[in-house]
C-alpha cells in the first residue's frame, strides 16, 4: 500500500520529505497544496518541479475516504456518507449558521462505549478512523462546499468551526485525533483557533489529561446525568471513570484550555434525567467548575427506548441551572429530516465487537 499524505501533519511531512532527500520548506508547499488547494493530484501542484512531482507520484498518494452520498436538509444541514472500505462507512455533517459553518467530524466507525441512548453506540464498534479519514472529512467538505458556498456574511471560508461530535469516542482514538487536529490548526493547512475547535468526550479521563498536555482544544464533556447511579446506566464508561474523578479532570484541563470553561452536554430523556429535582442535584454537583451547558432534546431512533423531554421540562430545567447562575443553551435540533442530528449518525458500522463476543459465546456453549 502506498503512503498516504492526508496521514501527515506537518511534523509527518517533512518526516516524508527528508526520506525521500527533499528539504523541509516542501512539507509546507504540499500542506498549502493538499488541504488549503485541495489538490489531490500531484501534476496539478504547479510549483513543484516536474521531476520532484514524479517522484511524490512514485512514493505516495492523496487519497481521502470516498463519498457514496450526500443529502441537505431544508435547515440547509447537509450530511455526507463517506466510504472507509470493507463495507463500513461514516457520516459527516455540515451545519450552516449565519456567521459560522460547523463541521461534526466523525472519529470511529461505530463506538464501543455503548450509551444508552446513543444510536452509534448501538450499531457497536469496528475500528478506529486513520488520519486520512478523519481530516479528509474536513477536505471533502471544504471542496465540496466551496462549489455552492459564496462568502456570506463577510465569512471567508465555509468550515469555521469543528466539533469532534460525530460517530464515535475521539479520546479512545487519540493519536489519530491529536494528529487530525494539528493539521485543523496549522496555518498552512486549516488554519482555525483551538476555541473553533472542540473536543467532545463521554469522560476518558486519562485522555483528557494527556489531551491537556498534547494539543488543548475546547473540551465538551458529554454527562448527561447528576449522580453515578443515573449515569452508571446512561454512560457505561462512568463505571470506570466516575463523575468525582471526571470533574477533577476538567479542573486539570482548564488549566491549559482555550476557554475559561467547559461545556457540559446534558441529552434531555424524557422522565429519565430531566426533573427539576435532578436539576437542583446538577447544579450542586458542577458548583466548583467554571462551565456552560448544552442541553440536547434526545434524538430518537428506532427502537431507542427514550422519548424526548417535552419543551415544558426542557424549559423548566435550563430554569433552574439559569438562576443558579450557569450559562445555558438548549441546542437546536437540525437536519431532523436527514437523520443528522447528534446521536442519530449511523453510517454502516460492521461489528466487529460483537461478532467476536458472539463466537466466544458460541464457544463456550
Ligand atoms: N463520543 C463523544 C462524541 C460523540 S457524541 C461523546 O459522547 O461525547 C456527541 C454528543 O451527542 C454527545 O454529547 C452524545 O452524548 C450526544 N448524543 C448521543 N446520542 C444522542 C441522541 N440520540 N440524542 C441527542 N444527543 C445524543
Ligand atoms: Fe460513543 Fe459518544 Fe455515542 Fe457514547 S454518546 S456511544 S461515547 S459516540
Amino acid at each position: 500500500m502506498s503512503i498516504n499524505l492526508l496521514d501527515f501533519d506537518a511534523k509527518g511531512l517533512t518526516g516524508f520529505c527528508a526520506e525521500i532527500g527533499e528539504k523541509p520548506f516542501r512539507a509546507r508547499q504540499l500542506l498549502r497544496w493538499i488541504h488549503q488547494a485541495g489538490e489531490a493530484d500531484f501534476d496539478a501542484m504547479s510549483d513543484l518541479a516536474k521531476g520532484l512531482r514524479e517522484k511524490l507520484s512514485a512514493a505516495a498518494v492523496i487519497e481521502p475516504p470516498k463519498v457514496i452520498s450526500d443529502h441537505t436538509a431544508s435547515d440547509g444541514t447537509r450530511k455526507w456518507l463517506l466510504s472507509v472500505g470493507a463495507g463500513n462507512g461514516i457520516e459527516t455533517v455540515y451545519i450552516p449558521e449565519t456567521s459560522r459553518g460547523t463541521l461534526c467530524v466523525s472519529s470511529q466507525v461505530g463506538c464501543a462505549l455503548a450509551c444508552a441512548f446513543c444510536s452509534t453506540g448501538r450499531q457497536g464498534f469496528n475500528r478506529n478512523l486513520t488520519v486520512a479519514e478523519i481530516i479528509g472529512q474536513l477536505w471533502w467538505a471544504n471542496k465540496a462546499l466551496a462549489e455552492t458556498f459564496k462568502s456570506e456574511a463577510g465569512r471567508e471560508r465555509p468550515v469555521t468551526n469543528i466539533v469532534m461530535m460525530g460517530m464515535g469516542e475521539p479520546l479512545t482514538n487519540f493519536e489519530n485525533v491529536v494528529t487530525a487536529l494539528d493539521l485543523m490548526l496549522d496555518d498552512n493547512a486549516y488554519g482555525l483557533s483551538r476555541r473553533r475547535v472542540t473536543v467532545s468526550t463521554s469522560g476518558i479521563v486519562p485522555a483528557m489529561d494527556r489531551l491537556r498536555e498534547r494539543c488543548p482544544v475546547a473540551l465538551a464533556v458529554s454527562l448527561h446525568a447528576p449522580n453515578d447511579t443515573l449515569r452508571d446506566q446512561l454512560v457505561p464508561i462512568n463505571r470506570k471513570y466516575p463523575i468525582r474523578e471526571l470533574l477533577a479532570a476538567c479542573e486539570r484541563y482548564l488549566q491549559s484550555a482555550p476557554r475559561d470553561f467547559i461545556t457540559f452536554e446534558y441529552v434531555m430523556l424524557d422522565g429519565v434525567n430531566d426533573s427539576v429535582a435532578q436539576a437542583r442535584e446538577l447544579v450542586q454537583l458542577v458548583r466548583d467548575i467554571p462551565c456552560k451547558f448544552n442541553l440536547i432534546p434526545f434524538n430518537p431512533f428506532p427502537d431507542s427506548g427514550f422519548r424526548r423531554s417535552s419543551a415544558n421540562a426542557v424549559s423548566r430545567f435550563r430554569d433552574v441551572l439559569m438562576e443558579a447562575g450557569l450559562v445555558t443553551t438548549v441546542r437546536k435540533t437540525r437536519g431532523d429530516d436527514i437523520a443528522a442530528a447528534c446521536g442519530q449518525l449511523a453510517g454502516k458500522v460492521l461489528d466487529k465487537t460483537r461478532r467476536i463476543h458472539r463466537s466466544i459465546a458460541e464457544a463456550a456453549g
